[in-house]
């Protein structure tokens, strides 16, 4: 698409992309928010930019969670107590980590029927 198409389909008076993506993340001023409810194209970049964002967050989140066999010797009471509260501390920010260790829980059982050793219920004694 060359830039005459863009401008065409696009917006006469754009807010500019620093604009755009402060709606984005729901801190536009009262002049952009006004364009936004008259500019379908404008707003259609706010909702594009919005998208993009999410799948970043997505991909921060990951970036930060511990591994998988962390979460397992979590789940199974194994983490040192400093590791534990990190972990904990994580479960608490990440609902994908928090998502994971609920089917870790759930797999449990299952894992017991098939002869792996099953998540304790030891608490670990604080420092
Ligand atoms: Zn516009
Ligand atoms: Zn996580």
């Amino acid at each position: 698409m060359s830039i005459e198409e863009r401008l065409q389909d696009g917006c006469a008076t754009p807010p500019g992309d620093n604009a755009l993506m402060a709606a984005a993340d729901g801190e536009a001023d009262e002049a952009t928010l006004a364009h936004l409810r008259s500019c379908p194209s404008c707003a259609s970049r706010v909702a594009e930019i919005r998208a993009f964002q999410a799948r970043l967050r997505l991909r921060l989140y990951r970036l930060y969670c511990p591994a998988s066999d962390i979460l397992v010797d979590y789940c199974q009471g194994f983490l040192d107590p400093y590791q534990r509260a990190a972990v904990t501390h994580h479960l608490g920010l990440c609902p994908h980590c928090a998502a994971e260790l609920v089917l870790m829980e759930r797999a449990a059982p299952l894992a017991e029927a098939f002869g792996y050793p099953a998540p304790s219920l030891v608490i670990m004694p604080l420092p």
